[in-house]
C-alpha cells in the first residue's frame, strides 16, 4: 500500500477552526446550576436544551469539545436502529421499535435544524444513505432490512437493478434499499455548530479541562486539576471513555474504530466509479462498511474491523493493520480505479451495551444527574438529539416519548474481565467469519458484474 499519514486528531478538524470563544480552565471553585463532562454531540446537545431553559451551564471537555468520537466519525446521519432495525424490530417488537423510528426521525431532522440555525456550513447534503448489500448471500439481509425499517414507519424505497442503473450506483452494489432521510456531514463542523448555538444560549465551554473526579452525593462537584465546579444538576457525557473515570464499566464496551480517507480522485477516476449523487453507503456486514465521498471529493471508508483493549487500555489509535485492512477493502470495492492513492487515517471510540441501544439514566438513581452513551457506531443523529431527552429527565418533564432509552433496567450487565475480553473477542471472531463470506462472494461476482455491459459508465463519463 502507498504511504498514508496517520492523523491523531482525526481528518476532520482539519477544516474546522478552533472555537475562539472556549475557556481553558477552571480555576478555584465555580458555581453553576449544570455542569455537563464531556463535550460531543451529547454533552453539547445537553448544555443547549438546558441553557434555552434558562440555566447556567458550563461544559468541561477533556481535550478539544469534539475530541471523543464526534468529531472522528464518519459522518453517516443514517437511520440505523442499534445493530441494525431488523435484528431490533425482533428484539423489541412492533410498537417499541416504532417509538425508536418516530425519535431517531425527529433526530435526523434535528440535525438539519442545528447546521441551519447555527449559520455553519457543514456540508450536510440531506439526500438520505443506501444500505447496500455487496453480493448475493447478502440480499436476504437488505431485504429484511428495508422490510423491518418500512414496517415501523421509517421512509424508505427499495430499489432495483433498473433503479441502481438509473442512480449510477457503484458497480459493488449487489441490492439496496435508499433512506429517505438523512444523509452526510461533516461532523467536526456539526460539533461546531452545536457549540455554536450552546455559547449563543449562554454555555461557557472549558477546554483542557478533563474531570477527574464526579461526586454526586447532595450537591454535585466535578473536580479539574485546577478546581471544581459545584453545581445542582449533571450530565455525565463522556460515552466511552466513561470506565477511564470509573463509571459505566459493567453497562458499555469500549471498541475502537477506524477510518481512512483516499486522495480526492482525479476527474477521471471519479467518472470511473458512476455514483453520480454519492449518497453515502453503509452495508449490512456484521461489521458495517461506511462508504462515502467527502467534501472534497477523496473517497471515505470507516469500520469493517472494531478493537477491544483489556479493562480501560485502549488499543493503539494507529493500527497498520486495521488501515491496510481497510483500503484492501475498498480497492474490493472499487476495481476501476487500480490508482487509488490512500491519504489519511485516524481511530476513534463507540461504546456499545449489552443489548446494543443508547441509554439515558439518571445516574445511581439521583434525579438531578443523567448519564448518557451506548450509541454504538450510530450515534450522530441521536446523541445531537439526546439534549432534549436528557433536559426532561432533569428537569421532571414527561419522557416518554422516549421511554424505551430512559432508566432501561432490563440491560445484561457488561462481565468484568477477562470475561469481557473473552466475549467481546468471540464475537468478533464470528463476526468477522460471516463477513468473510460475504466479501468472498462480493468479489466473484464483482468481476462478474463488470463483465456485463454497464450503460451506467458511459452515460455518466459524457456527462
Ligand atoms: C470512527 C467512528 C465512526 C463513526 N461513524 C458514525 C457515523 O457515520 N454515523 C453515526 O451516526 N455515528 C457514527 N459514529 C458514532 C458517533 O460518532 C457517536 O455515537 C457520537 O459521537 C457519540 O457522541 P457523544 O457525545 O456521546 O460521545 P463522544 O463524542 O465520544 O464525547 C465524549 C466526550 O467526553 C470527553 N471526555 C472523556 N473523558 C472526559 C473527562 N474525564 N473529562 C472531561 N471530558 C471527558 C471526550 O474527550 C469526548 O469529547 C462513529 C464513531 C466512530 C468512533
Amino acid at each position: 500500500m502507498q504511504p498514508y499519514e496517520f492523523l491523531p486528531e482525526g481528518f476532520w478538524r482539519k477544516d474546522s477552526p478552533p472555537n475562539a470563544r472556549v475557556k481553558r480552565t477552571v480555576d478555584g471553585q465555580i458555581r453553576r446550576d449544570v455542569v455537563v463532562v464531556g463535550g460531543g454531540y451529547t454533552g453539547l446537545s445537553s448544555a443547549l436544551a438546558l441553557a434555552q431553559q434558562g440555566y447556567s451551564v458550563a461544559v468541561l471537555e477533556r481535550g478539544v469539545i469534539g475530541s471523543g468520537a464526534s468529531a472522528y466519525n464518519c459522518g453517516h446521519v443514517g437511520i440505523q436502529l442499534g445493530k441494525n432495525p431488523y435484528l431490533t424490530l425482533n428484539k423489541l417488537g412492533l410498537e417499541r421499535t416504532r417509538m425508536y423510528a418516530d425519535v431517531l426521525t425527529q433526530a435526523i431532522a434535528n440535525v438539519g435544524t442545528i447546521v441551519s440555525q447555527s449559520g455553519i456550513d457543514c456540508h450536510y447534503r440531506a439526500i438520505g444513505n443506501l444500505t447496500a448489500g455487496v453480493s448475493e448471500p447478502q440480499r436476504r439481509d437488505v431485504e429484511n432490512t428495508f422490510e423491518a425499517c418500512d414496517k415501523v414507519g421509517l421512509p424508505v424505497k427499495m430499489l432495483d437493478r433498473r433503479d441502481l442503473s438509473q442512480m449510477d450506483a457503484p458497480a459493488f452494489v449487489d441490492s439496496a434499499f435508499h433512506e429517505l432521510i438523512g444523509g452526510d456531514i461533516q461532523p467536526a463542523l456539526y460539533v461546531q455548530a452545536l457549540a455554536k448555538l450552546a455559547e449563543d444560549a449562554g454555555v461557557e465551554i472549558y477546554e483542557d479541562c478533563s474531570v477527574t473526579r464526579v461526586n454526586t452525593s447532595g450537591h454535585v462537584r466535578a473536580d479539574t486539576a485546577n478546581g471544581a465546579v459545584l453545581a445542582d444538576m449533571a450530565v455525565i457525557a463522556t460515552n466511552a471513555y466513561s470506565g477511564e473515570i470509573g463509571l459505566l464499566r459493567r453497562s458499555i464496551m469500549p471498541w475502537s474504530v477506524s477510518v481512512m480517507v483516499t486522495e480526492p480522485l482525479t476527474p477521471h477516476q471519479r467518472a470511473c466509479i458512476g455514483w453520480r449523487n454519492g449518497e453515502p453507503i453503509h452495508t449490512p456486514h456484521q461489521m458495517i462498511e461506511n462508504i462515502r465521498l467527502t467534501h472534497d471529493g477523496r473517497i471515505l471508508i470507516g469500520t469493517k474491523r472494531a478493537r477491544l483493549g483489556w479493562g480501560d487500555r485502549h488499543p493503539p489509535a494507529n493500527d497498520p493493520v486495521t488501515f491496510q485492512l481497510l483500503f484492501e477493502v475498498l480497492r474490493d470495492r472499487f476495481p476501476e480505479i487500480p490508482d487509488l492513492r490512500p491519504a489519511y487515517t485516524w481511530s476513534g471510540r463507540v461504546a456499545i451495551s449489552s443489548d446494543l441501544l443508547p441509554f439515558f439514566d439518571h445516574f445511581e438513581g439521583r434525579k438531578n444527574v443523567v448519564i448518557a452513551a451506548g450509541y454504538g457506531g450510530h450515534g450522530l443523529p441521536m446523541a445531537s438529539y439526546s439534549g432534549t431527552i436528557i433536559a426532561d429527565m432533569l428537569l421532571g418533564n414527561n419522557t416518554d416519548r422516549a421511554a424505551l432509552f430512559v432508566n432501561r433496567k432490563r440491560r445484561l450487565p457488561i462481565p468484568p474481565e477477562p470475561l469481557r475480553w473473552v466475549v467481546g473477542h468471540a464475537m468478533k471472531r464470528k463476526m468477522v467469519e460471516a463477513d468473510s463470506i460475504i466479501d468472498a462472494a462480493a468479489r466473484r461476482e464483482l468481476s462478474a458484474r463488470r463483465a456485463l455491459p454497464r450503460i451506467v459508465r458511459t452515460t455518466y463519463a459524457g456527462d
